[in-house]
């Protein structure tokens, strides 16, 4: 599989209180980020020449919506200058619906974006409020119907349930959330259930009583609801947080983080994958600097800003193989698991293989072992059980 490129643009307007994304509230530093990126993806080509042909592109944040569709056209023009890229590239660009204008929109696609992924995260007002968020539901309505209008033909929305208030959100709630949602026809859906972030102003509320979070067994009803609706829908549930409304609206570059296909990130926080050949044997994972200013220095020196890499032995790629693929539809095949590490699946684990279909959560074949929905639902669980068996 081709491999992937990963853009961080670390900038947003202001932190919304549950995200522990990096990003700065600062955008002074723009133009030097743009330049410096440049920098990186030379340094990065030269450092991974067998790298491969990149078939998607993926600007994520941070808001990458902050950038002009100019500059979003002057970086795609350094990776086809540094990269090779395949022609049928998938161009992803992630958009904070209160950043842009229909104009801005209609830019971006000029510029070679063929995919947004519009954080909505809902289109009730009051839940936007909760979330920090810069938008309103209503500017949400109208970047859906505007990415619609200027031709976009592959739009992913954000979804975050399972939010907190006086009680926890409720079932009625996330269904009008996504039943409003569903009525644009988005051919992607992400759909987040929201996690407390130690850290994030939120967290810090939680801890001080504010507010009420669902409870365990109200979440469990609530990924059912936002599963079954968007099943029920046409929607594909392929990954635990992922619905696409065939298989060729599958995400194509998050897909290659879940089959552990190398992906390159640039940009502050990046992370980047390595799996395994060319000059560099064994699969390796190495990430950026978390910090604008130090990312920026060590490329003013000629120096990619890596801050840390490790390579994965056989376990750790074992454990991810079995995290990654039992949060997909397709699960793990058996044979492929055998033949990457000589453990057969069936035989160790077969015993808690037979207690999980029992319970309705996995289904076994003769090739592949799945969750159903309902094991989605604690697939965390479930692959933590499986691994302190293995
Ligand atoms: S806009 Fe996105 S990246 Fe920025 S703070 Fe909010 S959630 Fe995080």
């Amino acid at each position: 599989m081709n491999p992937g490129l990963y853009i961080h643009v670390p900038f947003c307007l202001r932190k919304c209180p549950y995200c522990d994304f990096y990003s700065e509230a600062d955008l002074t530093l723009k133009s030097a980020f743009l330049e410096a990126l440049r920098c990186e993806m030379a340094l990065v080509a030269e450092a991974l020449p067998d790298a491969g042909g990149f078939d998607t592109v993926y600007f994520g944040g941070g808001t990458p919506s902050l950038l002009e569709p100019s500059e979003v056209a002057g970086v795609l023009d350094a990776v086809q200058r540094h990269f090779t890229v395949a022609d049928d590239v998938e161009v992803t660009l992630e958009v904070n619906p209160g950043t842009v204008t229909p104009e801005k929109l209609a830019g971006f696609r000029h510029a070679g974006v063929n995919r947004l992924s519009i954080g909505v995260q809902s289109l009730d007002d009051a839940t936007l409020r909760f979330l920090g968020r810069l938008h309103n539901a209503e500017q949400a309505r109208d970047v859906l119907d505007a990415a619609r209008a200027c031709g976009f033909a592959s739009l992913s929305a954000d979804l975050i349930y399972g939010v907190g208030g006086a009680t926890g959100q409720s079932v009625e709630a996330v269904l009008s959330d996504v039943t409003a949602l569903l009525s644009y026809a988005p051919e992607h859906l992400s759909c987040y259930m929201l996690t407390l972030e130690e850290g994030t102003p939120l967290h810090a509320r939680h801890s001080n009583n504010d507010f009420m979070m669902p409870d365990e067994t109200a979440q469990g009803t609530l990924f059912s609801t936002v599963s079954d609706t968007l099943t029920e829908g046409g929607y594909l549930h392929y990954e635990v947080s992922n619905f696409a409304r065939s298989p060729g609206f599958v995400s194509r570059h998050n897909t290659k983080y879940w089959e552990m296909v190398t992906t390159v990130g640039l940009g502050p926080s990046a992370h980047g994958f390595w799996c395994g050949g060319g000059g560099r044997q064994e699969p390796s994972r190495w990430w950026n600097v978390a910090n604008l200013r130090s990312w920026l220095a060590c490329l003013k020196e000629g120096r990619r800003p890596v801050q840390g890499e490790e390579t994965l032995d056989r376990e750790a790629l074992m454990t991810e193989a079995l995290y990654l693929g039992l949060r997909r539809m397709e699960g793990v095949a058996l044979k492929d698991f055998h033949r990457r590490f000589a453990v057969d699946l069936v035989s160790v684990l077969g015993g808690l293989f037979g207690e999980l279909e029992e319970q309705g959560l996995m289904v076994r074949s003769s090739d592949a072992i799945r969750l159903t929905r309902r094991g989605f639902a604690v697939a965390d669980g479930i692959v933590l059980r499986l691994l302190q068996a293995l």
